[in-house]
């Protein structure tokens, strides 16, 4: 049951040994147990009906994403709108309301294009694992403000969302991806839980979208000069898939294969942060002691 829960750190061997006993200490730790390695009777109804559990999902295979609600947001629009607007409720910071992107400096797509294709692809693979999944857009001829758009998730009560952009920089060199964060007190909400998953939701997809890209991961930058951000009462995260400025990144992005790619990727970090992170604290803690 521990191995097939994927609580057994390398192979059980049937011995009862110290493999075994890290099995059942990952167990506990994420059961919420005292962590003490021993079979108790404790442990075993936990795991018992943890495994119960897990095995009704498993006829459910095909819908593992089913009665989730995941919001998309391909970053920007094909005219941006510099009429200004809080960078969140109340706040006297004004910031445009959205901007119309980068572009790609060899290949000469928008931005705006290479995030929708990308959105509309992980639409798709996320739907057919049974997750209902929120657009902000389906077309480049809109006019949605970065306000506006967290509010349409809001109001959707999605149970997170990714924003897709693509990066630009001064320097042609400059590559890799990487995710944005809402920092601690720059969301439109007071619980700190929000941030936190927030957190939580972007390194678990950057690790997945890693594995299956193979980019340059520049890891994790926190802001609170995001509207997208100011404005959201749910866990948000913002995806920079790549640079549109570094001449192969830029050959990349546009490609159906590299889309696919990230895709991939984006998919199956969502599957992990729905199957095991519903209590991301709790996963964090197992997932550490599980990698030690
Ligand atoms: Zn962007």
């Amino acid at each position: 049951m521990l191995a097939e829960l994927g609580f057994d750190p390398g192979d059980i061997d049937g011995i009862f040994g110290a493999q075994l006993e890290k099995a059942v200490r990952n167990f506990q730790l994420y059961a919420g147990l005292g962590a003490n390695g021993v079979a108790d009777t404790a442990t075993m109804d936990a795991l018992k009906s943890r495994y119960d559990e897990a095995m009704s999902c498993n006829t459910q295979a095909e819908q593992p994403l089913k009665g989730v609600v995941i919001g998309l947001d391909p970053g920007h629009q094909r005219t941006g709108n510099s009429d200004l607007e809080p960078e969140r409720p109340g706040s006297s910071e004004m910031k445009k309301k959205v901007s119309s992107g980068t572009a790609g400096r060899f290949t000469g797509v928008p931005e705006y294009v290479v995030n929708l294709q990308v959105s509309i692809k992980l639409k798709k693979a996320l739907e057919s694992l049974g997750a209902q999944v929120v657009m902000t857009r389906e077309t480049h001829d809109v006019d949605i403000s970065n306000a506006e758009r967290a509010m349409m998730m809001n109001r959707a009560n999605v149970d997170c969302w990714l924003r897709i952009h693509a990066n630009g920089s001064d320097n042609p060199e400059v590559h890799g991806m990487f995710m944005l964060v809402p920092a601690v007190g720059s969301m439109a909400t007071d619980d700190p839980g929000v941030q936190e998953r927030s957190v939580a939701l972007a390194e678990t997809l950057l690790q997945a979208a890693q594995s299956s890209t193979v980019a340059k991961i520049l890891g994790i930058q926190t802001r609170s000069d995001q509207t997208g951000f100011g404005w959201s009462i749910v866990p948000v995260c913002t995806l920079e898939m790549g640079h549109m400025t570094n001449k192969d990144e830029d050959y990349q992005l546009v490609t159906e294969t590299y889309q696919n790619k990230i895709v991939l990727g984006l998919t199956e970090g969502f599957l992990t942060w729905f199957q095991l992170a519903m209590d991301h604290t709790v996963w964090r803690f197992y997932r550490d002691e599980f990698l030690a």
